[in-house]
């Protein structure tokens, strides 16, 4: 996460109440044995993709920029990626978590349970506020884990579409938090980072017991 506190203020537009980043009602399926996407998806299928469970190498790597070239492989992911997010349910998804190695990520929070989705390439944190604000967060790399993460509670969002458009939000609240979750996630950075050793190592402890718990469950 990048923060700035140089005389860059974003307009703080949007005021959200506060919600949970990853809402987990139910556990995810099993983690991903591969890490790489089906190359060539049939969008009208909308298989969901596998989410990748900590502490899965590929949540650790610094993604890459999209490039041009990109585009039409993202084109037929993306149907598929938004409906990994809204069957979690979630609220963000960073292309890393279903094994994408490429600086993209889908945020979408569902605000009065409507579909209002934000695909962002190549996104930045341009200027983030100084006032720092904690707020509960999850991930579904993490399913069932939570902690409150100290922020900024606004940040301006430089970012791409699909059609290589330029594009800035302002945002804060639940937005700037997720907003700040997934890019993080575009540099192998997990919400427990931003913890003492001793919380981190904690959430990723109980973690491994559970996934280990669940995975003898589901062999028995
Ligand atoms: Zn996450």
């Amino acid at each position: 996460m990048a923060r700035t506190g140089g005389p860059c203020k974003p307009t703080l537009v949007r005021r959200r109440r506060p919600r949970y980043i990853a809402r987990m009602s139910e556990p995810l399926p099993d983690p991903a044995p591969d890490p790489v996407p089906d190359p060539v998806p049939d969008p009208a299928v909308l298989e969901p993709m596998d989410i990748l469970v900590a502490p899965h190498p590929s949540l650790r790597r610094r993604a890459r920029p999209v490039r041009p070239e990109d585009r039409a492989l993202l084109r037929a992911l993306l149907p598929r990626m938004y409906e990994s997010m809204y069957r979690a349910p979630g609220i963000g998804l960073a292309a890393p978590q279903v094994g994408l190695e490429l600086r993209l990520a889908i945020v979408d929070l569902m605000e009065g349970e409507v579909r209002a989705p934000i695909t962002l390439i190549n996104p930045e944190i341009v200027c983030a506020s100084d006032q720092l604000a904690a707020r509960e967060e999850g991930c579904l790399s993490l399913p069932g884990q939570y902690a409150e993460v100290v922020r900024p509670v606004g940040v301006r969002v430089r970012y791409t579409d699909l059609d290589g458009g330029g594009h800035e939000i302002d945002a804060d609240g639940l937005l700037a938090t997720c907003l700040q979750h997934e890019i993080d996630h575009l540099d192998g950075v997990l919400f427990v980072d931003h913890l003492s050793t001793i919380k981190r190592n904690m959430i990723l402890r109980r973690l491994a017991k559970e996934q280990r718990q669940k995975a003898s469950g589901a062999g028995g």
